[in-house]
């Protein structure tokens, strides 16, 4: 087992992160081998359960309401609604359903007490439950971790330096207080970024830094590839190379060597040979199901072809344990 370490500095992560591009992977690779079950890749599912209308100003965003982005705004979702489609995500190999709501933040109201029942009903079904449901307090946290809430989501986009460029509406220190009011209610943390915003090499490696700096390495770290949406203000923006997304994924898995390093949103325009090389860069995990929230994403059938090909398994729930019940995550999550 590699060392997990909480001091990189960018100076470090900037030399890994351009080292020659296949000896990175090599590395990479040899660091996922070291750690983890290479072959072994978990499978998350995604659910709008409340879209669009958002008061936030996310430069990427189709579900901002200040956009004309034609997203088609809904109330939130009947829980039979959401239920049907984790039954389906699990039928597709999902081990893992993540609920999205479009909110600023969570609010003690009836809304919120249907996600409850949501992520409990979605529990009974033997899936790891994920919301990402935008800030939460300490006792918001609890709520869910006492319904059964496996893993909270909230990325942290960009660097601290580029945040103002993207969001204005909170700041880098709300993004981090909720990941810390997770913790505290012993979920796991689902956090990464996306690259394709306009940033720099720089801005990538300091969001790297500060996610591997964090007092314990988020469990799972999405690397999105911008899917740009007309009417966002992202939307010219130029689609990120595949090698981008490689050295992402590679130097992500060589700083944070037991972390499940997600394969997210621009999956639709890689290649099954480009999916391959993020997998072998150190990808463990993939968003599956035919749409990300509100972007086209491969279906399941396709997925599980591919996985055929490469030789890859879906991962089963719960190989950690069950948050709160099970000693094993607990020992995960002091690691
Ligand atoms: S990313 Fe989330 S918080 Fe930002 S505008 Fe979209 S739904 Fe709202």
């Amino acid at each position: 087992m590699t060392e997990v370490r909480h001091d990189w500095t960018k100076e470090k992560i900037s030399e890994i992160y351009h080292t020659p591009l296949l000896d990175l992977i090599y590395r990479a690779a040899t660091i996922h081998r070291e750690n983890k079950d290479y072959a072994e890749v978990q499978i998350s599912s995604l659910i709008s359960v409340k879209t669009g209308g958002c008061p936030e100003d996310c430069a990427y965003c189709p579900q901002a309401a200040r956009y004309q982005t034609g997203v088609n705004v809904h109330a939130i979702l009947p829980k039979e609604e959401v239920v049907a489609a984790a039954q389906k995500a699990k039928a597709g190999g999902a081990s893992r359903l993540c609920m999205g709501a479009a909110w600023r933040e969570v609010r003690d109201n009836r809304d919120f007490d249907k996600v409850i029942e949501m992520v409990k009903a979605v529990n009974e079904l033997d899936m790891e439950v994920c919301c990402t449901l935008g800030m939460l307090n300490e006792a918001q946290a609890q709520r869910l971790a006492d319904a059964g809430l496996y893993a909270y989501n909230h990325n942290l986009d960009t660097s601290e330096e580029d945040y103002k460029r993207i969001i204005t509406t909170r700041t880098y220190d709300d993004r981090l207080q909720t990941l810390e009011n997770v913790r505290k209610a012993k979920i796991s943390v689902c956090s990464g970024g996306i690259i394709g915003l306009g940033e720099t090499v720089e801005d990538r490696i300091s969001m790297l830094r500060t996610l591997s700096n964090l007092p314990k390495h988020p469990e799972s770290v999405p690397v999105n590839a911008l899917v740009p949406v007309a009417g966002t203000p992202l939307a010219e923006q130029p689609r990120v190379s595949v090698w981008d997304m490689v050295r992402m994924i590679a130097t992500a898995r060589i700083v944070m060597p037991r972390t499940q390093v997600r394969l997210s949103a621009g999956r639709t325009e890689m290649s099954t040979v480009e999916q391959a090389l993020c997998f072998m860069a150190g990808a463990s995990s993939i968003f599956a199901g035919e749409k990300l929230l509100t972007t086209p994403n491969p279906s399941f059938d396709e997925d599980m072809a591919m996985f055929e090909l490469l030789g890859l398994t879906p991962r089963k729930a719960f190989k950690n344990g069950r948050p709160n019940q099970a000693e094993e995550i607990k020992e995960y999550l002091e690691a």
